[in-house]
């Protein structure tokens, strides 16, 4: 079905085209006439399904006009919180709707001016949104769209208390659509707390990581994590890659060896002022920096077009943040592949990110690599592997 028959307004179709899409995703397919119906909703789908145009080209439709703050969306980081705004911006180009966006670590001067000028639209994390309604400059009564988008970030954040307190304020009735990768008993408690007979909507298994990734372990040891990845990286035919760590530390320490090994690097971490991060991840959309080095928080609904690898330097605590993360390659429809270094005591963690994507990951290692010893070399065979993959590029495995 065309986004022509979906009823959206013909302004925001002409923003859909002119954003070059041809056909509405699945999520969007079934999301869509639900928001323009008016009803709640509960979007559990994999990263990068086109989620965030689901809920803003009917907000967008529904809003008509531009007129009152009518509508809000919560969303847990800043970079999220920018990037949707953008999106939102280039969907409604053609309309006359006004979109703000507020986050901290950075001033209010033009926060400020965005909210005197009118906005239909907020985006926001929770605590500079709060500062703002205490401040007077931001009141929710009209809101009667909501969106609470990556809920279960923003559960694992700390920020539930701070959604309550935000949802109390906007009207009621409203709309509220709430998304989320899994649904976890605190996020079931607040849909039944803020949302009212809501549709719910699964696109895929909400556990399955994006089909279009393929998944690769490279078993070493721990003295020899750094000289894999930069081996990796040597090897590896990639157009953007991103780099996970489990600290910030860990992350600038890694992001300090590549720079010494001379590839362009980007570090995003929730340390970096805000002008950092912000420098950090343009410069790594504009394909000036080929590599970035992230931890969890920063990187979470990351969109990058390019981004055709992620390596996990660290494995990562919980099976979801796996899936998170390898969301941030195979976008949309293209292709990715995501490298895993692990060493011993990651085995268990390993397995659980196993059971959790419901598939057996293939253990990778290196030819010609001089690897010291370590008992995940010898527990298993070294697989075979063949073919490559579409788009041209040709699969860094079948190299090897
Ligand atoms: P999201 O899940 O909202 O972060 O979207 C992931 C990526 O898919 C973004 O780069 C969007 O621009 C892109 N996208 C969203 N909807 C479509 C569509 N219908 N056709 C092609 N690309 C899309």
């Amino acid at each position: 079905m065309p986004f022509s028959k979906l009823g959206l307004s013909p302004k925001v179709l002409e923003g859909v085209h002119a954003s070059g899409y041809t056909d509405p995703t699945p999520i969007q397919l079934r999301a869509i006439p639900v928001v323009m119906s008016g009803r709640d909703l509960i979007g559990s789908a994999q990263t990068g399904t086109g989620k965030t145009a689901a809920f803003a080209l009917p907000i967008l439709s529904r809003l008509g006009q531009h007129g009152a703050l009518r509508s809000l969306v919560l969303e847990p980081t800043r970079e999220l919180a920018a990037q949707v705004e953008t999106a939102i911006h280039d969907y409604g180009r053609f309309t006359n709707l006004r979109t703000a966006v507020l986050y901290g670590g950075t001033g209010y001067g033009r926060q400020n001016q965005a909210l005197t000028q009118g906005a239909d639209i907020i985006v926001a994390t929770p605590g500079r949104l709060l500062d703002h309604m205490q401040r007077g400059t931001v009141r929710l009564n009209l809101i009667e769209m909501l969106v609470l988008d990556e809920a279960d970030r923003m559960l694992d954040m700390g920020f539930l208390p701070d959604v309550r307190r935000i949802v109390e304020r906007c009207r009621r009735p409203r709309q509220t659509m709430l998304f989320s990768a899994t649904i976890p008993p605190e996020i079931e408690q607040l849909c039944k707390w803020a949302l009212r007979d809501p549709e719910t909507i699964e696109i895929g298994q909400r556990r399955a990581p994006a089909e279009t990734v393929t998944h690769a372990l490279y078993p070493v040891s721990s003295d020899q994590k750094q000289e894999l990845l930069e081996e990796l990286l040597r090897r590896t035919d990639y157009d953007q890659v991103l780099i996970f760590c489990r600290t910030k530390h860990g992350a600038d320490r890694v992001a300090r060896k590549l720079h010494r090994e001379g590839h362009a690097v980007a570090v995003l971490h929730a340390n970096r002022t805000q002008r950092e991060r912000e420098e950090a991840l343009n410069g790594f959309r504009s394909g000036r920096y080929e590599v970035m080095v992230a931890t969890d928080i920063a990187a979470r609904g990351l969109d990058v077009e390019q981004i055709s690898h992620v390596i996990n330097f660290d494995v990562p605590h919980h099976p979801e943040d796996y899936v998170h993360r390898i969301g941030r390659t195979g976008r949309a429809q293209s292709v990715g592949d995501a490298l895993t270094i692990f060493i011993g005591e990651d085995v268990p963690l390993v397995a659980a990110i196993e059971r959790f994507i419901g598939q057996k990951i293939p253990r990778v290692k290196l030819d010609g690599f001089a690897y010291k010893f370590t008992r995940l070399l010898e527990d298993r065979p070294t697989p075979i592997f063949g073919g490559g993959r579409s788009r041209g590029r040709r699969s860094s495995r079948g190299r090897w």
